[in-house]
């Protein structure tokens, strides 16, 4: 079955997708970008990365050409068609077509580039779910805006294929010796004490959708958890780890640097918190 696509209002197979060569996206990564995760058909946690988007182009001056119940009606539009059961549905929005490379923003008038596709993808059964991944650390050189989710995504890039050369999984991004996140998720440890520790919200890292959810699901369950920097040895040291976003929800980290990570499975903090998430998604896409 040919995928279909949206782009600027119309669905058309994703071969007839055309994007100007002269559109500020590619060529100077001016767009923001979300992921959502579908389940069961369903869009999951869809309200906060829309809330998200608002707040990345607010702070871009980009103009959203669709209201969020359009845009989400969009979305469901795109996964119906596309018979969607589980996996995501990937939105980028670029300042648009200028006609030409200038730097500074165009004036008004110029329509800015909506595109939307599906990804389909297994969630809830992911073997790296039960395995667990192996990461490790890099420094972190992204710009000092990684609360904004924009497309500028090369030195995630690099760092997956650092990883990807030394046999590991993904990477910590670190900077000043503490770890950031990981290049497309957020990074989780568990202390000696079995408290969750993960970064506190600053525009060093992007504002996860699932670290908001997995912190209110663990106030509700009565895991302590402390949001905190947190170096490269307490990491070392930790119990256990995980990473956490839209498409993996959770995921164990069992080594770190070639180190295990607690026994080097996944940990039962981890694997519970995991589990609670599933339900709770479960439960919303039933
Ligand atoms: N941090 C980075 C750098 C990411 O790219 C992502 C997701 O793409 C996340 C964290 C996790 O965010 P979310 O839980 O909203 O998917």
């Amino acid at each position: 079955m040919t995928r279909i696509v949206y782009i600027n209002g119309d669905l058309v197979p994703e071969h007839e997708a055309k994007v100007s060569i002269f559109d500020r996206g590619f060529l100077f990564a001016d767009a923001v970008y979300e992921v959502s995760a579908v389940l069961n058909g369903k869009l999951l946690e869809n309200a906060g990365h829309i809330a998200r988007l608002v707040r990345s182009c607010r702070e871009l001056k980009l103009t959203l050409p669709v209201t969020p119940a359009q845009l989400e009606a969009i979305q469901q539009e795109l996964i119906a068609v596309n018979q969607l059961k589980e996996g995501a549905v990937y939105l980028q929005l670029s300042r648009g077509n200028t006609g030409d490379r200038e730097f500074e923003f165009p004036a008004a008038g110029v329509t800015p580039t909506l595109v939307l596709f599906t990804q389909a993808r297994p969630v809830i059964d992911h073997p790296k779910a039960l395995t667990g991944i192996k990461v490790v650390t890099l420094e972190d050189i992204r710009w000092r805006r990684r609360d904004i989710k924009v497309v500028g995504l090369l030195a995630p890039c690099l760092a997956k294929e650092y990883a990807h050369a030394q046999g590991a999984d993904d990477a910590f991004l670190v900077e000043h010796g503490l770890i950031t996140e990981g290049s497309a998720c957020n990074a989780w440890i568990v202390t000696a004490q079995g408290t969750l520790v993960t970064r506190p919200l600053s525009n060093d890292i992007l504002h996860g959708i699932t670290r908001q959810s997995l912190l209110e699901l663990a106030k509700r369950h009565d895991i302590p958890f402390e949001e905190r920097a947190f170096s490269v040895e307490e990491a070392y040291d930790a119990r256990e780890a995980f990473i956490s976003s839209a498409t993996t929800f959770i995921w164990p980290v069992v080594q770190i640097d070639g180190r295990a990570v607690g026994d080097g499975t996944p940990g039962p903090i981890t694997r519970a918190l995991r589990g609670i998430y599933v339900q709770m998604a479960l439960r919303a896409t039933a």
